[in-house]
């Protein structure tokens, strides 16, 4: 159950401190007592990195069929490490995992100036514990920006929106471990890769933004040797590979620093000759760049991530902003949302002769998080209201649609921010330079907690990977909320999109469920590290136990609704009668 304590009420105390304003010290007293712990204040760029695993074994683009799934993958655990470089100049490595829940939407603040509240833990809470005494993270707020007069949860969120526009400009930069002497690529070929033809980074991000951002002005640079042989860079520990990405990013940039130009980027493309941990990273970093500090945006690419065009698209969108997202099956697995470039990279995707596998477009959920979703090009109904409306949900992929192509639903806003919900619907079409491999066209829903979106599916239990049929909502087809908050009938479709009749408010098709708080699933596996942890602590909401062993099947949550064993095909349809 949750309790409005700790996370919530600190982070408003910790805006309330930053503003001087006499907002909820009463809270603040009592929570500070409740604690009995001693708590500071930090202040510095928030640094995230992700870690993406490469596949295990993958067919040559040439040779694989864009939409063939792939056989053998690896362990799929991704990895994100949070670190504030505080205003003095250290640094802190901030737990993941509550880092995500104190910051409600994490992934909006890479880059930017945050103050970040600590607890330290008693010493006797840490004995009982048997955990070391360390600091807890308790919130983190955005200082770089004005701030909102404090209301709602909602509102402190909405006040760590970064909308990104016009511009950005992204440098490769090519380093030759010390000791690997291959060259993958030449110049020319990163220097075309931000080109605006098809297939090229700068023709992608312009139509995935509808023209919101351009990469004008990115260049390549290199081949540069960095001081160390690879071993220095990449070290063994507890049998796994570890990266140092701080360092890799400051040895190539100061390889580079010489020759090139830093003013004005936003971001730096890494390419490296050599393997690094097995992931392709991405997120922010910081080095000295044209003699002062500077902290752009960044990835690191291993060859096979340069090679094709969608890991390396996948990692610059971290270094936007834009966090994964998942499927509903409640594995540890969020590489299974074909829908969306921040989840499943390789499957249902289009092959370029020159760039390799080509990235899909982003979900409309996070084109909206960069601010690209103009108001006219989105709808949001608020909770709690009751009406039947007929709209047409144009095509995601339209640049210059005239009309709705995100339907958002909104559901009640709950007290711990962490808790609420929303779902979104959006028309996707196998068409385009992009889009074409697509699993087929149909109308995906999508619901968000915290900062992950979920695709839905009808399947009970969900699919593996959401590029199944019941995964797409087609004409004559229903979707209900869980609990009945909305229905979405897909009445038909034309040139430009969907025709669907969205019915809220009226307690319709409860208990019809696609992976939120009924369907039985599988349990995941415990996570192995932190950042699966991290990665499993949001997983949808109402699943089975997530402590059972691995393999077994969750118990039925949802009394109301029979087991269904009909085709699949059939069983999606009965679910909405
Ligand atoms: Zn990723």
């Amino acid at each position: 159950m949750f309790l409005p304590s700790r996370r919530c009420f600190a982070a408003l105390c910790l805006t309330a401190v930053l503003l001087a304003a006499a907002l909820p010290t009463a809270w603040c007293q009592v929570h500070a007592a409740a604690q009995a712990s001693t708590r500071r204040i930090e202040r510095g760029r928030l640094l995230l990195q992700w870690g993406d695993p490469r596949p295990a074994t993958r067919a040559a683009p040439s040779t694989r069929a864009a939409s063939a799934p792939l056989s053998v993958r690896a362990p799929l655990r991704p990895q994100l490490r949070v670190q504030l470089l505080t205003d003095d100049g250290r640094r802190i490595r901030l737990d993941a995992v509550a880092a995500r829940q104190a910051a409600v939407d994490l992934s909006r603040l890479n880059t930017r100036r945050v103050a970040v509240s600590f607890a330290g833990r008693s010493a006797a809470t840490a004995l009982k514990s048997k955990a070391k005494a360390a600091d807890v993270v308790e919130a983190i707020v955005p200082i770089d920006a004005p701030v909102p007069r404090l209301a709602a949860p909602a509102r402190r969120q909405a006040s760590a929106a970064a909308a990104i526009s016009g511009k950005t400009r992204w440098l490769s930069l090519m380093c030759k471990f010390a000791d690997i002497a291959e060259e993958q690529k030449p110049r020319t070929f990163f220097q075309q890769q931000y080109g605006d033809d098809v297939g090229q980074l700068g023709h992608y991000w312009a139509e995935v933004s509808y023209g919101t951002i351009s990469l004008a002005g990115s260049t390549a640079h290199g081949w540069y040797t960095l001081p160390h042989a690879r071993a220095d860079y990449v070290i063994r520990e507890e049998g796994k590979e570890q990266m140092d990405a701080d360092r890799l990013f400051q040895d190539c940039v100061g390889a580079a620093d010489p020759d090139v130009d830093f003013t004005g980027v936003q971001g730096v493309n890494l390419m490296f000759n050599g393997e690094l941990d097995g992931h392709a990273w991405g997120g922010a970093a910081c080095a000295t760049m044209d003699g002062r500090t500077q902290c752009p945006r960044a990835t690191w690419n291993p060859a096979w991530s340069f090679k094709n065009l969608a890991p390396l698209a996948h990692e610059m969108g971290h270094g936007y902003g834009l966090p994964h997202s998942d499927n509903s099956d409640g594995d540890a697995d969020t590489y299974d949302n074909p829908w969306d470039l921040m989840s499943d990279v390789w499957n249902n995707a289009v092959n370029d002769q020159t760039y390799g596998t080509r990235p899909k477009h982003v979900a409309m959920i996070q084109r909206d998080r960069l601010g690209w979703v103009a108001d006219g090009r989105k709808l949001v109904l608020p909770a709690g209201t009751h009406q039947t409306r007929r709209i047409e949900l144009q095509y995601a992929s339209l640049a210059d649609a005239g009309g709705v192509q995100m339907i958002v639903l909104s559901m009640p806003e709950q007290a711990d921010p962490n808790q609420t919900v929303r779902y979104t619907l959006e028309a996707r079409r196998r068409s385009g330079d992009y889009e074409a491999a697509l699993a087929g066209d149909a109308v995906i829903v999508h619901r968000t907690q915290n900062e992950t979106a979920y695709s839905q599916d009808a399947r009970v239990p969900p699919a593996d990977r959401a590029n199944n049929e019941e995964s797409m909502f087609k004409v004559g087809e229903r979707w209900s909320e869980p609990d009945g908050a909305y229905a979405v009938e897909v009445e038909s479709m034309g040139v430009n999109g969907f025709v669907l009749l969205v019915t809220a408010g009226r307690g319709i098709g409860s208990g019809q469920v696609t992976g939120g708080n009924g369907p039985v699933r599988r349990t995941p596996a415990a996570p192995a590290t932190p950042a699966a942890a991290a990665a499993q602590a949001h997983a949808p909401a109402g699943g089975g136990k997530r402590n059972a062993p691995p393999g077994t099947v969750a118990p039925k949550q949802n009394p109301r609704r029979p087991p269904i064993k009909k085709s699949p095909k059939l069983q999606k349809r009965r679910a909405w009668v």
